[in-house]
C-alpha cells in the first residue's frame, strides 16, 4: 500500500496538427488507501493520466512518486502497480488459472505453491473459484472482468489502476460488478484509481472525484463537495444527471434586498443573499444554477419566486418524474414525485428556495454561492462561496 503523489504532471503528445497537451501541471495526493475516480469528458486526460501513473506513457514534465519514490523512469514491472483494463486483456489460450498466475511468475520468483495458493486465495474472493480450469472464450463478460481484478489481486500491488472497467458490461450486471469492487477495496485497502464515464459509478465508489477538463483539474473533492459544491460551472454541469439547470441572470439590489433577473423570470432575492454575494464579488452578471430535484411546483404563497414556462416532456423514471419545460426558448429541468403528472402543452409555475441557488460569476465562471441544502433538508458546510441567511 502507498500514497500516490503527482507534482506538475504533463504531458504533451506531438501530434500531426502539432503538439497537443493532454495533461497540463496535474497536482494530486493520493493519500494511501483511498480510492479516487478521475471522471471527465471524452478526451479530457484520463487515461493518459493512468497510461503515465502504469508506466504505459512517458511523463512531458513533472514527477509521479509512490510512496518516497520518483517512479518517472521505472520500467511498468518496476512500479508495484496493477492495472485493469476495459478490455481486460486476458490471454485467450491460457486458463484462468494461467492468466492469474502468470504475471507472479514473470516478475517474481514465487515458488509454484505460493503462486498456487495466491492464485486460489484471489480467486475465492472474486467468486471464480469453480472456473479455474475454463478459458476466456468460455466466460461470460462478467467472469472475464473478475479474472482481470483477480490477476490484478494477486499481484498484491501497491496500487491499482481501473481504466473503465466496468463499461463492456450490462447494466445490471455493472451495478453487481461495482459492489464487488467496493467490497474488495475495503477488504484489502489499496490505494486505487479508477477511471470512468458512468458518473453513478464515480459517486458511489469514491472517496475522493477527480474532475477533469481539456487536461486541466477542475476539483478534486468527495462526492458530495463535487455535487454540492461545485467549484466552477464546468463542474456544475458535468455532475448530476439530469444536469444543474442554468440561467443569465443579473443581480439588482435596493433598499430590501434585490433580484435576479433573467430575460424570462425574475427572482426576488433577500438582503442576506445579496451580503452574501457582495463578499465576494462585485459583479452584477452571473449565472444561477438550480438542480432539477430542488425545484417544485410553485402556489400563490411563492409570489416573486417562481419561473413560468411551458411543459414540454415529462419522462416517468419509478417514483419521479421528469418535467422538462420551456421558459422563453430555455431548457429548465424538475424532478418531482410522480404524484402529479402536468399535461404536455400547459403552463405551469415553478418555484425553489433561495438557499437552494447557486451562482456562478459570468466572467469567470467561478462559483459564488453554492446553494447549501441536501435535497434531504440537510445543510452542508459551504467552503468557497457564502450562503444567505433565509
Ligand atoms: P476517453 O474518455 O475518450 O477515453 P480520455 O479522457 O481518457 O478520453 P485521453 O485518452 O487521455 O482522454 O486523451 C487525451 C487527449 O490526448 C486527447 O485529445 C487524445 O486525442 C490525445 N491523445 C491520447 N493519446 C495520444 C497519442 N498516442 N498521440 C496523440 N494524441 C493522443
Amino acid at each position: 500500500m502507498a500514497r500516490v503523489q503527482l507534482d506538475n504532471l504533463t504531458k504533451v503528445f506531438e501530434a500531426a496538427g502539432g503538439p497537443l497537451v493532454a495533461v497540463e501541471e496535474l497536482d494530486l495526493e493520493i493519500p494511501d488507501g483511498e480510492f479516487v475516480v478521475v471522471v471527465g469528458p471524452s478526451g479530457c486526460g484520463k487515461s493518459t493520466t493512468l497510461r503515465m501513473l502504469a508506466g504505459l506513457e512517458t511523463v512531458t514534465d513533472g514527477e509521479i512518486r509512490i510512496g518516497d519514490d520518483v517512479i518517472n523512469d521505472k520500467a511498468p514491472k518496476d512500479r508495484d502497480i496493477a492495472m485493469v483494463f476495459q478490455d481486460y486483456a486476458l490471454y485467450p489460450h491460457k486458463t484462468v488459472r494461467e492468466n492469474i498466475g502468470y504475471g507472479l511468475r514473470l516478475s517474481t520468483d514465487l515458488s509454484d505453491e505460493e503462486i498456487n495458493k495466491r492464485v486460489q486465495e484471489a480467486t475465492q474472493m472474486m467468486g471464480i473459484d469453480d472456473l479455474l480450469d475454463k478459458k476466456p472464450g468460455a466466460l461470460s463478460g462478467g467472469q472475464q472482468q473478475r479474472v482481470a481484478t483477480g490477476r490484478a489481486i494477486v499481484r498484491e500491488p501497491a496500487v491499482f489502476l481501473f481504466d473503465e472497467p466496468l463499461s463492456n458490461l450490462d447494466a445490471k450486471l455493472r451495478k453487481h460488478m461495482r459492489t464487488e469492487l467496493a467490497r474488495i477495496h475495503s477488504e484489502l485497502g489499496i490505494t486505487t484509481v479508477y477511471v470512468t464515464h458512468d458518473q453513478e459509478e464515480a459517486m458511489t465508489l469514491a472517496d475522493r472525484i477527480v474532475v477533469l477538463n481539456d487536461g486541466k483539474l477542475q476539483q478534486v473533492g468527495t462526492p458530495k463537495d463535487v455535487y454540492y459544491r461545485p467549484t466552477n460551472l464546468f463542474v456544475a454541469d458535468f455532475i448530476g444527471s439530469p444536469s444543474m439547470n442554468f440561467f443569465d441572470v443579473s443581480l439588482e439590489t435596493d433598499a430590501s434586498g434585490g433580484r435576479l433577473v433573467h430575460k424570462g423570470f425574475t427572482y426576488d432575492v433577500s438582503q442576506g443573499f445579496v451580503d452574501a454575494v457582495r463578499e465576494q464579488t462585485d459583479t452584477t452578471d452571473f449565472v444561477l444554477g438550480i438542480r432539477p430535484e430542488n425545484a417544485r411546483f410553485g402556489s400563490a404563497a411563492d409570489e416573486g419566486k417562481t419561473v413560468t414556462g411551458t411543459v414540454e416532456v415529462v419522462e416517468v423514471v419509478g417514483s419521479d418524474n421528469f418535467i422538462y419545460l420551456d421558459i422563453d426558448g430555455e431548457e429548465f429541468r424538475l424532478r418531482t414525485t410522480s404524484e402529479r403528472e402536468p399535461e404536455l402543452g400547459s403552463t405551469l409555475e415553478v418555484t425553489f428556495d433561495e438557499g437552494d441557488i447557486s451562482l456562478f460569476d459570468a466572467n469567470t465562471e467561478d462559483a459564488v454561492i453554492h446553494g447549501h441544502r441536501t435535497p434531504g433538508g440537510q445543510e452542508t458546510t459551504v467552503e468557497q462561496g457564502t450562503t444567505a441567511e433565509q
